[in-house]
């Protein structure tokens, strides 16, 4: 297990390469190893250990060959020396491998975990307006998809490239000292090499992008085709569904096949250019042996050496697919690391103990992109304990007052006032803690019915969960339960009905002793039975703080203290049930319409 304290620096560490480093994704993979060099070089001295076999095992062949061809001047022990000193060399490989996975391995997990942390850290800032755009699909698949790209790349990369080198230095250093004319076999092809990826390079690139981009698009399609698979059988739409998600899949299909053919292209005339080459080393060293220039020996050692030069720059080319992978994942991430609509937080005053007072002045809200406001010179000013309910027409702005008070986002004009500070200045943390909301749309998790209710607070005693529980009217069903507020929901709550759901939703509320309230909708899934005890709960919840709330069922806001009454982002009349009812204005033709 990692440690709390190295967990959230390496997370940091790993937010501020990829910002020093934007643009730069060769630069953002090699930050990753920033103050890990003592692992890098243990690592490192381990993987030359376990590849050792690969550069001694062809020399001590070679001897071998060439002591029992010309046994003139040789004996037996030379023999039994060279074969000593690979098997040892042979031996001594699994403990250096399992070295380099113990050293290595943990290093490029732990990348991976910073990777994700850090995107999580960023989706958990990021504000609400880039959350409502974004799809739940392609965030999943940064998360999965990419960094285990970055994992599987970083990982095979080091593994590789070092050992290339390595193989390529000494290859070339054994036959020079031994035959200068058969480098140039050897130095023949890396330009021809290098040449082949060039020509393929951009190819390769692209099409990763244009996968990677289809990938993230049938993901965010498939999480989206599950959430709507009960309207879709309701409608009877799902050959339709069908239709939709294979014209998607084809798409991943086609962009995954032109990937597999550059990709195999490229690999294929790789092969073709290098086993030629080999084929005319074996012929051109096969020659000299024959007019007696170099040993049988030595021959097998080039075809050795040459078959293992082969086979790096084979594998340099098939690294590269993974290579440019890589990159695009590190880009993918980049998109979500680099957003810049993350929620501001000033913390300049402390709220302490708020009272909840709560004052819109001249608020004047838009949604990017919207060319009108969609609340205009709004201003209402709420005493600590007093109740308020948002009325009117569908799109008046009833939700978007309540999203601006819980500060998913701010006025453009105007300001909204908290204990006569305004939320601007506020530490929004300090001042959620101290609020509840109950939205339109319950969401709950997979857990248990008590974890769901106490969502957030630690301590809280079986005692005050029962209460709540039992003043939302959940007691009946608990009973039911054979393992009561213990009873394991299915994901998203799936076992519970709706009306229970939002009941659970606002037990939660309840739970957290709010100084504000914001019900959005909260009774809008409940039967007539189950709303009287929960208006029962939210009458005296009223009480004790200032409580906000959005109804459509104008039954629901007969106790509040004032009721307000919206058009086109514009209060049109404030006042009691009463009060406005006996006007016979605006809120009474609305009511009249219930009716
Ligand atoms: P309802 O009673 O139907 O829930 P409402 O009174 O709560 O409606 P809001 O949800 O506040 O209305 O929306 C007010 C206006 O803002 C509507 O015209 C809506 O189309 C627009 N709107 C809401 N959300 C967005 C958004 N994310 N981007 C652009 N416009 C939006």
């Amino acid at each position: 297990m990692m440690k709390k304290k190295n967990s959230c620096d390496s997370i940091y560490e790993c937010i501020k390469n990829f910002t020093e480093n934007k643009g730069h994704p060769i630069k953002i993979l090699l930050g990753f190893y920033k103050g890990e060099m003592k692992t890098l070089l243990t690592s490192t001295f381990f993987l030359i250990l376990q590849n050792l076999p690969v550069w001694v095992v062809p020399v001590a062949t070679s001897n071998i060959i060439n002591i029992a061809t010309s046994p003139a001047g040789h004996k037996i022990p030379d023999i039994l020396i060279n074969a000593a000193i690979a098997a040892v060399t042979i031996l001594q490989n699994a403990y250096s491998t399992y070295s380099v996975s113990k050293f290595y391995d943990r290093l490029t997990r732990k990348i991976e975990f910073m990777l994700r942390s850090s995107i999580i850290q960023k989706l958990q800032q990021l504000s609400m307006s880039y959350h409502k755009n974004v799809n739940s699909g392609k965030l999943q698949s940064k998360i999965m998809r990419d960094c285990e790209s970055i994992e599987v790349l970083l990982a095979s990369a080091y593994r590789h490239i070092l050992i290339i080198a390595i193989s390529i230095t000494v290859s070339i250093t054994v036959t020079v000292m031994n035959s200068p004319i058969v480098v140039l076999f050897f130095v023949l092809i890396v330009p021809l090499e290098v040449l082949l990826l060039r020509i393929l390079r951009s190819k390769i690139t692209t099409r990763n992008t244009i996968f990677r981009k289809e990938m993230e698009k049938t993901q965010s399609n498939v999480s989206e085709m599950i959430e709507l698979i009960p309207v879709t059988r309701a409608h009877g739409l799902q050959q339709r569904e069908m239709r939709r998600m294979d014209n998607r899949l084809g798409h991943v299909m086609s962009a995954g096949y032109s990937l597999d053919k550059t990709n195999s292209l490229f690999g294929a005339s790789s092969y073709v250019l290098m086993e030629s080459a080999r084929l005319a080393c074996l012929v051109f060293t096969g020659i000299l042996a024959f007019n007696g220039k170099i040993s049988i020996g030595e021959v097998v050692l080039y075809q050795t050496y040459f078959g293992q030069l082969v086979s790096c720059v084979n594998t340099l080319f098939s690294l590269y697919p993974q290579l440019t992978k890589g990159i695009e994942s590190v880009n993918s991430i980049g998109e979500i690391l680099y957003e810049e609509r993350v929620e501001t937080d000033n913390a300049i005053i402390p709220l302490s103990d708020m009272k909840g007072q709560v004052e819109f002045s001249n608020v004047h809200y838009r949604y990017a992109g919207s060319d009108r406001w969609t609340l205009e010179d709004f201003t209402l000013s709420v005493k600590p304990g007093e109740s308020i309910a948002f009325v009117g027409s569908s799109g008046a702005g009833k939700s978007t007052i309540l999203d601006l008070l819980i500060g998913f986002d701010n006025p453009q004009e105007g300001q909204i006032l908290i204990d006569r500070v305004n939320m601007l200045n506020l530490d929004m943390t300090e001042y959620r803690n101290q609020i509840a909301v109950v939205p339109q749309n319950t969401i709950l998790f997979s857990g248990t019915i008590r974890d769901n209710i106490t969502y957030g607070l630690d301590h809280v005693s079986d005692e005050e969960v029962n209460s709540v529980i039992k003043s939302v009217g959940l007691d009946d069903l608990l009973d039911l339960l054979p393992n009561g507020m213990n009873t394991q929901l299915g994901e998203h709550g799936g076992k519970l009905s709706g009306g229970q759901r939002q009941r659970v939703s606002i037990a939660r509320a309840l739970l957290r002793k709010p100084k504000i309230i914001i019900f959005d909708e909260a009774t809008s899934a409940l039967d007539t039975a189950s709303e009287k005890k929960v208006q029962a709960a939210v009458d005296n919840m009223m009480k004790q703080c200032t409580t906000f709330m959005v109804a459509h069922r104008l039954s629901t806001v007969r106790n509040v203290d004032r009721i307000v009454v919206l058009d086109k982002g514009h209060i049109v009349e404030v006042g009691s049930h009463d009060e406005l009812m006996a006007k016979k204005g605006a809120f009474y033709e609305l009511k009249k319409l219930q009716e």
